[in-house]
């Protein structure tokens, strides 16, 4: 008989979305390459669906087509309105943003240990919904082992709330927990709330780690499986040759609004990863950097997706992917069978500068690139740590001329940037609008794990889990927290009211795909392939 692993993402993930977070697919692809039966529950998307009834896709599609952001606007804050109604409806004072879920406003100062108690006492908001339909359906399923992950801090409170749940009603399964966020609180007290309510934590990358213990789980059954396991597992490094294909099982990828995307990883972490704002590729190894893919290994799994998902749309979500790297992948993609489309972050190197290298990469299925531009060109990349000398207005016309969609993420209130750079970075989004399809424009945030130069973290024991730390300005003119937050409000109104396509989260989850948006099925091939040339 085989086994079956159940992969949980919690809700509190934005429900804006064209499809899964890539860790329940990776890791219920490890399971698959062991023989298990692997199932993938997004509960942040089956959680939505009980709370509000989603805008329709086609009136989406049909208003990003027009052009029509009052239309869109409607249609958003119409689906944000019923979240907020049930948020009002609880009785734990509770807020709701479409892009970041419910929060329990009581509870986000206070440390884990402290939320664990008061979750059993007092419960959340997603209590009703565990109880009626997570449990009976885990139940019936039977899990061996229960995956969950936790992506995003928004997600802690959610997560913690459906460990206590879980490891009550299923004592029979083994329950392993992982995800960034974890990773990144290993050396907090609120790590240890949180392996007190598993059997193991995988930290870093947790495939292989995953995997080898559903094989002793498989060997020893789960009781024993429990002493035997080390109770922290996870990988710095592993070879590419045993990165999972994604498997989607499980997935309902009608239940997302955006058009459907598979997420995929061909390089894990940053090939930089020094900019000293960001955390993001620590999540994957302490150096930041834990391998990359070759092309050809790349284009093997994604048609293998491709094939088992219909679906040909990828995200790729590789921190900065290559120019070399998209070249090699292009001349391989141009010529498979799929039509595959794909998008990519990537760094401001030089080489985007160059249009035959477009040209080819829109061949081979480019569709958008995201840039991290973070400011505005005049103002001093150095205090960024960026080290990427590409120039962005070259970059932005190369990227037009070739049919290549480009994302901007950009940052105000950066510390040793002046509020004169914030207001140039927001003009110049404003002014290059025709040029740029979406951007973010963001608050500078004091990430867990970074340091800053002008910036000192202010401690906060009572509250332990929070990825963003409130922070004291270390020399003059640089901006208090409290001043960047009025700055970014007011950046981003002055976006809103000129380039509303820029920042609009509808528009963005259909926006990349120019073309019809019909899943691959095999005997359409040809009329896909011709559909995407008419319109190109
Ligand atoms: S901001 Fe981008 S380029 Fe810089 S370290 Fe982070 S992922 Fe790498």
């Amino acid at each position: 008989m085989s086994h079956l692993a159940v992969l949980l993402f919690p809700p509190n993930w934005s429900s804006c979305v064209s499809g899964p977070h890539l860790a329940m697919p990776l890791l219920a692809g490890a399971a698959r390459a062991r023989s298990w039966d692997a199932l993938c529950w997004d509960l942040t998307e089956a959680f939505s669906r009980t709370c509000a009834v989603s805008p329709a896709r086609e009136a989406v599609k049909e208003a990003c087509a027009r052009g029509d952001f009052e239309e869109l606007d409607q249609l958003y804050f119409l689906w944000e309105d019923q979240f907020q109604t049930v948020a009002s409806n609880h009785r734990r004072r509770c807020s709701f943003g479409l892009l970041s879920g419910f929060h329990h406003d009581d509870l986000s100062g206070i440390p884990l240990g402290a939320v664990a108690s008061a979750l059993t006492s007092e419960g959340t908001i997603f209590d009703t919904y565990y109880r009626d339909v997570v449990l009976p359906r885990l139940h019936s399923l039977k899990p061996s082992v229960i995956g969950i992950t936790i992506a995003s801090h928004h997600q802690v409170i959610a997560a913690l709330r459906l460990l206590q749940f879980v490891r009550e009603a299923l004592p029979k399964a083994l329950i392993i927990l992982g995800g960034n966020v974890v990773t990144r609180l290993r050396h907090s007290n609120a790590f240890r709330v949180l392996q007190a309510h598993a059997d193991q934590v995988v930290i870093y990358q947790g495939d292989l780690a995953f995997g080898q213990s559903l094989q002793v789980v498989e060997s020893v059954g789960v009781q024993k499986a429990r002493k035997v396991l080390p109770l922290i597992a996870g990988d710095q490094q592993v070879a590419y040759e045993s990165w999972p294909v994604p498997c989607f099982d499980g997935i309902d990828f009608d239940g997302f609004v955006g058009i459907p995307v598979l997420p995929y990883v061909s390089t894990r972490g940053c090939y930089w990863g020094r900019c000293n704002f960001c955390a993001i590729p620590m999540g994957w190894s302490e150096q930041g950097y834990a391998g990359s893919a070759p092309a050809q290994y790349v284009k093997d799994q994604l048609v293998s997706a491709v094939q088992t998902t219909g679906i040909r749309r990828i995200k790729f979500v590789d921190e900065a992917l290559s120019p070399a790297k998209a070249k090699r992948l292009a001349s391989f993609l141009r010529h498979d069978d799929y039509a595959i489309e794909w998008e990519a972050y990537a760094r401001l190197e030089k080489a985007w500068e160059d249009l035959p290298l477009l040209h080819h990469a829109y061949a081979g299925g480019l569709r958008k690139l995201y840039f991290g531009l973070e400011q505005a060109p005049t103002t001093n990349r150095a205090i960024l740590n960026k080290n990427d000398h590409g120039d962005i207005r070259r970059i932005m016309t190369a990227c037009h001329t070739a049919g290549i969609k480009l994302h901007l993420f950009c940052m105000v209130g950066h510390p040793r940037s002046t509020t004169t750079d914030a207001w140039a970075t927001t003009n110049f989004l404003i002014d290059n609008q025709m040029l740029i399809d979406t951007a973010d424009l963001v608050g500078f945030r004091l990430d867990h794990g970074t340091t800053v130069p002008g910036v000192a973290e202010l401690p906060n024991p009572y509250c332990d889990w929070q990825m963003s730390r409130r922070y004291t300005p270390t020399e003059p003119e640089v901006l208090s927290y409290e001043a960047v937050g009025q700055l970014e409000a007011e950046c981003q109104e002055a976006v809103w009211v000129s380039a509303p396509r820029l920042l609009h989260p509808l528009y963005r989850i259909v926006g990349p795909w120019s073309v019809d948006t019909s899943a691959y099925r095999p005997h359409s091939i040809g009329a896909l392939v011709e559909m995407d040339q008419g319109v190109a």
